[in-house]
């Protein structure tokens, strides 16, 4: 009793909030069927923010953009399922093909179109959520949007995404077209491509060793040389057998380095 009591609770506060906010809120109606595939499936309790968001509502999609994922169309579990990401559980996406994860300590990660990588947002879901309602949702996606976009993407049915063309993740010599297509596809392919790039070996022009082309933000340096010279995040090395198994790189140090240490020991 007292459960259902709560989960009203949060449900009445959210139907405000969602009133409240100046965007504009669509909500989708939930589906029995897919209610009870969730329950089945995660057995989250109903009265948490997580669980009235997955049973009362069948979605909620913010400006258009952001869609909260739940139990109507493209419903949380098979959406997860088409997936097959065994890390996160897909919690949201946008009109993009960004993906928002939440990981094993329950924080959400979001995997962005233009770079293929899964970037630590540091909220929770309930943070999250605000944040949809309330946060600087513009400011995140400022420089994806275009003139308006809004009237565009209100359009876009639960299930649709803006494809671009030359892809966001791929270099644009000219300015990139956009057309409606399923998120699935859209989804599949960015997947695809950050799977790809994760195994791709390349050189680093600094120090010589080989690493994967997607643990470093910058082109022709690996992981270790970009952070030393340009001040990028380095890799966080776990090294097996001499190399990292999390960026490829061997354990050699970069000339740069040496040079460094020679200057301070001498
Ligand atoms: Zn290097
Ligand atoms: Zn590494």
């Amino acid at each position: 009793m007292n459960n259902e009591v709560n989960s009203n609770n949060i449900f009445l506060a959210l139907q405000q909030q969602f009133e409240q906010s100046n965007r504009t809120v669509k909500v989708i109606e939930p589906i029995a069927d897919k209610i009870a595939s969730i329950k089945e499936k995660w057995n989250i309790s109903e009265d948490t923010l997580f669980g009235t968001i997955l049973y009362r509502f069948g979605g909620v999609v913010f400006d258009g953009w952001v869609r909260l994922l739940a139990s109507g169309e493209r419903d949380i579990v098979s959406w997860n399922e088409a997936l097959c990401l065994n890390d996160y559980i897909i919690v949201a996406d946008d009109v993009l093909g960004g993906l928002f994860g939440l990981d094993t300590n329950e924080k959400l990660v979001y995997f962005a179109p233009d770079t293929l990588e899964w970037e630590d947002m540091n909220v929770t879901y309930s943070q999250f959520v605000r944040w949809l309602v309330e946060g600087d949702v513009d400011k995140f996606y400022e420089t994806f949007r275009w003139d308006n976009w809004k009237s565009e993407v209100l359009e876009l049915g639960f299930s649709d995404g803006i494809n671009f063309y030359p892809f966001l993740w791929a270099k644009a010599e000219q300015e990139r077209s956009r057309k409606a297509i399923s998120l699935k596809e859209i989804v599949s392919l960015a997947l695809e491509m950050h799977n790809q790039l994760k195994h791709t070996l390349v050189t680093c022009d600094e120090c010589g060793s080989k690493y994967y082309q997607s643990a470093s933000k910058m082109a022709n340096l690996c992981p270790e040389c970009s952070s030393i010279l340009y001040g990028y995040e380095n890799c966080a090395h776990e090294f097996e057998n001499g190399r990292c198994i999390k960026c490829f790189r061997d354990g050699r140090a970069s000339s740069y380095l040496k040079e460094l240490d020679k200057l301070i020991l001498d």
